[in-house]
C-alpha cells in the first residue's frame, strides 16, 4: 500500500460533500397520503395523445441501444424552430444539459454566477465540478442584470439565467437579456434556461434563440417537461454556437436519451392544439389566481409578477407561508415551501386544474380569516 493511505473507505471530493441534495417537489403527505401536486410546475392537462402513442410505439424495440446521436428528434427541432441539428445537444431532461454545461466549461476554483432565488439544479450543478457558486442579488425577486455584472470576475466561466426564473416566475426582457450579453466577456458563457419559454405570449421574445445562433457564448436550454407534458420521460436540449456543443457531446453518456422519450418528444411538438390549450388555460387561470391573491393583500398576501406555469406567493401578514403550506397540504395540496432557498415567506404554486385552483384559494382564503 502507498504510504498516506491509512483511510477506511473512499473519500468523496469536498465539494461533493458540500452539496446540499436537490429536494423534488412532493407528491405525498408527511403520513404517505398522496395528493395533488402543484409543486413541480407539470402541465395540468397532461400529455398530448399522439405522444402517448409515439412511445407506446417503442415498446417493440426495447433491446436496441437507442440512436445516440437523436437523430431524428434533432432534424425535428431544427425545421420547428429554423435552427441548425448539427448545433443541437440533448439530455435526460435540460437539468443533464444545464449540468454538462458546467461540466465542460468550469472546473474547481472557477466561479459560475447564478441568481438569489435561482433553480436550485445550479448551485448542484456549480459544486458538482468543484466550481464556486457566486450569487447575484435580486431586485424585488426578478433576475438584477447589473447584480449579475458585477459579480463577474477573472474566475468567472459561467453564468445561469432563467427566464422566466423558476422559482419566482419574473421575465426579463430582452433589451435586458442583449445588455447582460453584451456586458459579459466573451470567455463566460451565457446559459439562458428556456424552460417556461412556450408559456409566454408571442410578444414577449427575450431574444435567446437569436444570440445563440449568432454569438459564440451563449447556450439555449429548453425542456419537454413542463408546456409539453413529458416530465416522466426526461427529455431536454440546448442550442448554441458548434464549439459550445462540441465539447458538451464530449462528456454526455451516449446512451442517456431512451427511445421512448425521442419518439414521445418528436410528438409532442406537433401538438399544436394541446400546446395551445396549455398556454390558454395558464394564462386563465395565472390571471383568475393573481387576482384572487391580489383581494388578500390587506392579509398580507402578493404574488410576485409571473409569466410562467406558477406563481411564487409571499406571506408578508399575520398568515405564514408555512402554516399555508402546512394548511394546504392537509387539505390534500402540495405546493412547493423553499426555506432552504431563502424563500421561507413564499409558496411556489403551480397552476392547476380549475378546481384545484378554487380549492387552494378557499384554503388560503379561511386560513387569512383564521390567522387573524
Ligand atoms: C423545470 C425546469 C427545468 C427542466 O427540467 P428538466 O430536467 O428538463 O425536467 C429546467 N430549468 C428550470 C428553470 C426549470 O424550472
Amino acid at each position: 500500500m502507498p504510504p498516506g493511505m491509512t483511510g477506511n473507505a473512499p473519500e468523496p471530493k469536498p465539494w461533493i460533500a458540500a452539496i446540499a441534495p436537490y429536494v423534488p417537489g412532493r407528491a405525498t403527505a408527511d403520513d404517505g397520503r398522496k395528493v395533488i401536486k402543484l409543486s413541480s410546475n407539470e402541465n395540468p392537462l397532461g400529455t398530448p395523445e399522439a405522444a402517448r402513442e409515439a412511445y407506446r410505439s417503442a415498446a417493440t424495440e426495447l433491446e436496441r441501444y437507442p440512436d445516440a446521436g437523436a437523430t431524428a428528434l434533432r432534424a425535428k427541432l431544427a425545421a420547428h424552430y429554423g435552427i441548425e441539428a448539427d448545433r443541437i445537444v440533448y439530455g435526460t431532461g435540460s437539468d443533464e444539459v444545464l449540468h454538462l454545461a458546467a461540466g465542460a466549461f468550469a472546473g474547481v476554483g472557477d466561479e459560475i454566477i447564478h441568481v438569489r432565488y435561482g433553480f436550485a439544479v445550479y448551485e448542484i450543478a456549480t459544486r458538482r465540478v468543484g466550481a464556486v457558486p457566486v450569487i447575484a442579488a435580486d431586485r424585488d425577486y426578478a433576475t438584477d442584470v447589473d447584480a449579475i455584472l458585477a459579480a463577474v470576475t477573472e474566475r468567472t466561466r459561467v453564468v445561469f439565467v432563467a427566464n422566466p426564473n423558476n422559482p419566482t416566475g419574473t421575465y426579463t426582457a430582452r433589451e435586458e437579456i442583449a445588455r447582460l450579453h453584451a456586458g459579459l466577456p466573451k470567455t463566460v458563457l451565457l446559459v439562458l434556461d428556456q424552460a417556461y419559454t412556450e408559456y409566454l405570449e408571442p410578444e414577449d421574445d427575450d431574444g435567446a434563440l437569436e444570440l445563440a445562433r449568432t454569438e459564440s457564448n451563449v447556450l439555449v436550454t429548453r425542456t419537454f417537461s413542463k408546456i409539453f407534458g413529458l416530465a416522466a420521460e426526461r427529455v431536454g436540449w440546448g442550442y448554441g454556437a458548434p464549439a459550445i456543443i462540441d465539447a458538451m457531446h464530449r462528456i454526455r453518456a451516449p446512451f442517456s436519451f431512451g427511445i421512448g422519450a425521442q419518439r414521445a418528444a418528436i410528438a409532442a411538438l406537433d401538438a399544436h392544439d394541446f400546446i395551445t390549450a396549455s398556454r390558454e388555460h395558464n394564462r386563465q387561470w395565472r390571471g383568475w389566481f393573481e387576482r384572487e391573491i391580489a383581494g388578500l393583500a390587506n392579509h398580507g398576501l402578493r404574488a410576485v409578477p409571473s409569466k410562467a406555469n406558477f406563481v411564487m406567493v409571499l406571506f408578508e401578514g399575520a398568515l405564514t407561508a408555512e402554516a399555508a403550506y402546512q394548511a394546504l397540504m392537509a387539505a390534500g395540496y402540495a405546493t412547493r415551501w423553499l426555506p432552504g432557498q431563502g424563500l421561507a415567506h413564499g409558496l411556489r404554486i403551480t397552476i392547476g386544474a380549475e378546481e384545484e385552483m378554487r380549492a387552494v384559494m378557499a384554503v388560503l382564503r379561511a386560513e387569512v380569516a383564521r390567522a387573524g
